[in-house]
């Protein structure tokens, strides 16, 4: 397996860093967290857990990380974090400086983590995804894969409700042309080598589940089963939901406008036909005139177009956003490990 050519070898990543272990992985576990002072606790040692057990298997370096993303949360999770990284060096922090949503923390933490690492694993602080699955996936990076995708095998342990949305979600995703792994949510390993790639991916709009197959590589699947939140509650309403489905068409596919042109074609027919209906009966002198089909199509034609414009002021919205070429995150507090680098936008 490749190791990360832009890694230097000759200095040590950390101060307390040991003697490297020749030719093992850097592995680095990419944790975006907001408002999670009450799941973190419980978390933390799970994941410093798998650390030791895949450096103990052999597979990892001894220096690999866990590094966590604090996006701007209100309450101590950035206390706790720094607290853990002040008791071991394996725990590592990046503040952002306000809440800019979990695509951004993680994006933030991926691109501060591949100068420094082989591979990166990034994960959900909640003890939701089975941090064990941890394991193959390294076995598959191990076996040639450079992006391993994380699939929940089921949903039981979710609501109805959750189940019927989630999946209705990913349906609605593939179907507008935003082409994602199904039931794959953002447990996943990247090499650095595809992260170096990645990085040249610049746009402001992201949604990185749809990003990623975008690389390219040769990537592989692991399956586990996802369970209950530790603690604390869901950041992803509904709402939230319907936004990042949105937000994920909007940015990798032009099919919606594809659809508003098609059905404006089908519309043009219809009338058309209409147009002609009218003219004949106007001619043979039959043309009583009907309040309700005027209504009925004035009505139609002013929903669709209506709906329409909004379609394509969503992506002209876009293109205002991509111009502005804003940075998409600001780190504002490091943890002692994590000294800043020049190129880690
Ligand atoms: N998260 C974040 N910023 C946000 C919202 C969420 O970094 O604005 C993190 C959160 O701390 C968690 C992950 O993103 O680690 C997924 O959030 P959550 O568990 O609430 O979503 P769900 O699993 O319910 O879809
Ligand atoms: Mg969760």
């Amino acid at each position: 397996m490749e190791k990360n050519p832009d890694r230097n070898p000759e200095e040590p990543l950390h101060e307390t860093s040991e003697k490297k272990t020749a030719g093992k992985p850097v592995l680095y576990i990419v944790i975006p967290c907001y408002n999670e002072q009450e799941v973190l606790p419980l978390t933390a040692p799970l994941f410093r857990q798998e650390i030791e057990s895949l450096t103990a298997a052999g597979k990892i370096d001894p220096d690999s990380r866990i590094l966590f993303v604090n996006d701007g949360s209100r309450d101590g999770t950035w206390g706790i974090i720094q607290d853990l990284s002040r008791k071991d060096p394996c725990f590592q922090g990046l503040c952002l400086s306000r809440n800019r949503g979990h695509q951004n923390a993680l994006l933030c933490g991926l691109m501060e983590a591949r100068n420094r690492c082989d591979i990166t694993i990034s994960i959900d602080c909640d003890g939701q995804d089975d941090i064990r699955a941890m394991d193959s996936m390294v076995d598959e990076y191990l076996a040639g894969a450079e992006i391993v995708y994380g699939v929940r095998s089921s949903r039981e342990t979710d609501t109805f409700f959750k189940r019927f949305t989630a999946q209705s979600f990913y349906k609605l995703l593939n179907w507008m042309g935003a082409d994602t792994v199904y039931n794959h949510a953002d447990y996943r390993l990247v090499s650095a080598r595809v992260l170096k790639e990645f990085a040249n991916f610049r746009e402001v709009n992201i949604f990185l589940r749809g990003m990623f197959p975008l690389v390219g590589f040769k990537s592989t699947s692991v399956y586990y089963e996802r369970n209950e939140r530790l603690a604390g509650k869901s950041h992803y309403p509904l709402k939230k939901m319907l936004a990042l489905a949105f937000d994920g068409i909007t940015s990798l596919s032009v099919k919606p406008i594809r659809i508003i042109t098609g059905v404006g074609v089908f519309i043009s027919v219809i009338s058309f036909l209409l147009i002609l209906y009218a003219l004949i009966a106007w001619i043979s002198g039959r043309a009583v005139a009907g309040w309700a089909s005027t209504l009925i199509a004035v009505a139609l034609l002013g929903g669709i177009q209506l709906i329409s414009l909004g379609v394509i002021g969503e992506y002209i919205g876009k293109i205002f956003l991509e111009t502005k070429q804003r940075p998409r995150y600001i780190v504002s507090e490091r943890t002692e490990g994590m000294s800043p680098e020049d190129d880690a936008h």
